[in-house]
């Protein structure tokens, strides 16, 4: 059975963060992309606050830069899935698109989240192109136009607000007559002049050929259709970290984000290690996931080394 000192799991910029910080610290770690090869930003399209880009980065740019700088410290990156693991035992066992086991000493978790969609054809066509799931990431393109946002979470409420410093209005699409964000939230979204709410409001249809021109609504109670002038439109009913594989084998919280230990990488099984956007659902940026993917490669070093120095004492 094929065995490595270091296994990384993602390909977002957590997973290729880490893989610099093992590869240069000697671990030759090998890393599994995903499906989604360089992950969330591989779908977004221009990034203008990701530093050392003063002039702006396309996503899949950027990742791509993160890949070739991965590869050139020497990172074994392989096109494979992760389909399940075993961390009951050590070496940890990883198995690769349902065939191939491997075991590793240390493994770091990368596999990030996912964003929830609508799920309607004109929502695909148009991402990337004035529909968006990232208002910090999107919004400052959006800076004097209208816009509108659906959802009422807490994720719905910050994006509602930041979007609303740039835009003179941002309509709110709630699609009951409550939210589901904590009160404060609700209260600075209601206090806000330039955020509309509209309550009991579906999304029927996202308007625009190659960029959105406007959203149609429909009131889900009178059943009346309007159509909203908007040139952003912004999905925040949620994001869905991908955990399931490691659902029974390490801690996770109730809503699937995988639990460290504070200030740190550390999960509740020795030589397991998560960052990025499994294990953050506050800030999810592509800045912070790398800077944690930093201190996963750091953790597994310091943590293999004592694993070493025991061993040699046994
Ligand atoms: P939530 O699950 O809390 O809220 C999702 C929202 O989207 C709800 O209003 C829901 O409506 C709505 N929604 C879901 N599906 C659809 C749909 N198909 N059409 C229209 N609306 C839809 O997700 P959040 O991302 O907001 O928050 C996730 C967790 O992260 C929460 O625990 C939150 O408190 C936390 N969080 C904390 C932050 C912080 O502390 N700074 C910042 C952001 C998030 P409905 O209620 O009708 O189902």
């Amino acid at each position: 059975m094929e065995h490595h000192t270091c296994l990384i799991i993602g390909s977002g910029p957590a997973g290729y963060t880490a893989a610099v910080y093992a590869a240069r610290a000697g671990l030759k770690p090998v890393l599994y992309t995903g499906v989604l090869m360089g992950g969330q930003l591989t779908q977004t399209t221009e990034v203008e606050n990701y530093p050392g880009y003063p002039n702006g980065v396309q996503g899949p740019a950027m990742m791509q830069d993160f890949y070739n700088q991965a590869l050139r410290m020497g990172t074994d990156i392989r096109f494979g899935y992760v389909t399940s693991v075993d961390f009951s035992q050590t070496p940890h066992q990883v198995i690769i698109d349902e065939t191939t086991t491997i075991t590793a000493d240390a493994v770091i978790i990368a596999t990030g989240a996912s964003a929830k969609w609508l799920g309607m054809e004109s929502e695909a066509r148009l991402n990337g192109y004035g529909v968006s799931a990232c208002a910090v990431c999107d919004g400052f393109f959006y800076k004097g136009m209208n816009v509108a946002l659906v959802g009422g979470g807490d994720t719905a409420c910050e994006e509602a607000l930041y979007l609303a410093k740039l835009c003179p209005k941002v309509y709110m699409l709630v699609r009951s007559d409550k939210m589901r964000a904590s009160q404060v939230m609700q209260e600075r979204v209601k206090d806000d002049p330039n955020i509309e709410i509209l309550w009991h409001t579906e999304t029927v249809e996202i308007l625009g050929d190659n960029q959105v021109t406007g959203v149609r609504v429909r009131n889900r109670q009178s059943g009346e259709e309007n159509t909203l002038a908007v040139d952003g439109f912004f999905v925040a009913i949620g994001h869905q970290p991908n955990t399931a594989i490691f659902e029974g084998q390490i801690t996770l919280d109730e809503e699937g984000y995988i639990i460290t230990k504070a200030g740190s990488s550390y999960t509740n099984i020795a030589g397991v290690f998560a960052c990025g956007d499994a294990q953050d659902k506050i800030y999810r940026q592509a800045v912070t996931a790398a800077g944690s993917g930093c201190m996963a490669a750091l953790d597994a070093e310091r943590w293999l080394s004592h694993q070493a120095y025991l061993a040699k004492q046994a």
